[in-house]
């Protein structure tokens, strides 16, 4: 996968406008870099008995309850298999990034040193329960190395980006190594009308104006994911009252950044004009770029969801590791 330019960029101009920032940049940039690497691009996701045997349309949850195409997120019940090595470097750096801006005094810059340690199938578990958005299997995790679980949890939910911008990739196309799976995502997500994410079931994390025509496209930062939404309705209840709809602007900039917010059920996103669609790595600078738009938001009294979407329930496991060795040269 490669990683756009346009990404690139809003690093360099964010780190120059809010140094504040740097340290979370300092770990995006990390992300960044892992987005290239090849171990994602090969992912193949496979379907769970459970979901083959529902047709590998919907799925079925742990416990067995059935759920229809049209509200399983793409990952609902997918299996996939990871290859510990690459994971396990990848989490190193991330925590040996995020000791360097640790907090002094509390002991966060040794735990962060224990948890990139964490063996491959702790890092697979915990990569599930960020998924999945599993406060409680985290916190678990986080207590056993003295960890706070809000560091940890944001650690993991950065860890899981090229994961899940991958599977996106794949379970988005037809061709290719996800086979059935692509060609039931691609069909089910063309007639998503859920207000989470039709790949990782998480909430939106903003919503595009795009183009001319300023047709509303949701956007999940952690996936990349890219879905339709109606303009004259909240896009996390449905609501279509227009009167318990409103548009908040700041001072500056007009129609092009605002808040749309819903007296319904209190909640908001985030929605910005664009030429054309944000690439899937983008999606978490541009969130953090309108900072401004929160505060906005929360003033009146709006938030974010509070529940984790839809979570999918997938399933990861050790890949084989590749068979030859650089010990040897000899076959
Ligand atoms: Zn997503
Ligand atoms: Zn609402």
């Amino acid at each position: 996968m490669s990683v756009s330019a346009a990404a690139r960029s809003r690093v360099t101009a964010l780190s120059a406008k809010s140094p504040e920032l740097g340290p979370w940049l300092a770990l995006y940039e990390v992300v960044l870099a892992e987005l290239a690497e090849p171990t994602w691009s090969a992912i193949t996701p496979e379907l769970l008995a459970e979901r083959q045997a529902s047709g590998a349309q919907g799925g079925a949850l742990p416990g067995g309850d059935a759920v229809p195409a049209e509200v399983a997120p793409g990952l609902t019940n997918l299996r996939i298999p990871l290859a510990k090595g690459p994971l396990k470097r990848f989490w190193g750096r991330l925590c040996e990034v995020a000791a360097r801006s640790a907090p002094e005094g509390q002991g966060a810059e040794r735990a962060l040193r224990e948890a990139a340690k964490l063996d491959g199938s702790e890092l697979l578990a915990l990569l599930e329960a960020a998924i999945d958005h599993d406060g409680s299997r985290v916190a678990a995790l986080a207590g056993r190395i003295a960890l706070p679980a809000a560091m940890l949890g944001s650690l993991a939910q950065l860890a899981v980006v090229p994961l899940l911008q991958a599977c996106r990739g794949a379970l988005g196309s037809s061709a290719g190594a996800a086979g059935a799976a692509g060609a039931a995502g691609a069909t089910a997500r063309r007639a998503w009308s859920q207000p989470y994410c039709p790949v990782c079931g998480g909430w939106p994390t903003l919503a595009e104006a795009r183009g001319l025509a300023r047709t509303r496209h949701l956007r999940c930062g952690r996936c990349g994911a890219d879905w339709g939404a109606p303009v004259l309705a909240c896009s996390l209840c449905g609501e279509g009252d227009h009167e318990k709809l409103v548009a908040l602007m700041p001072e500056q900039g007009g129609e092009a950044r605002k808040v749309d917010a819903c007296g319904a059920c209190k909640g908001y996103l985030k929605s910005l004009t664009t030429l054309g669609a944000w690439a899937g790595e983008v999606v978490l600078l541009e969130d953090l770029t309108t900072v401004d738009l929160d505060l906005v938001a929360l003033d009146r009294g709006y938030a974010r969801p509070d529940d984790p979407g839809r979570a999918p329930g997938v399933t990861l496991v050790e890949a084989p590791e590749p068979r030859w060795s650089l010990r040897r040269w000899w076959p």
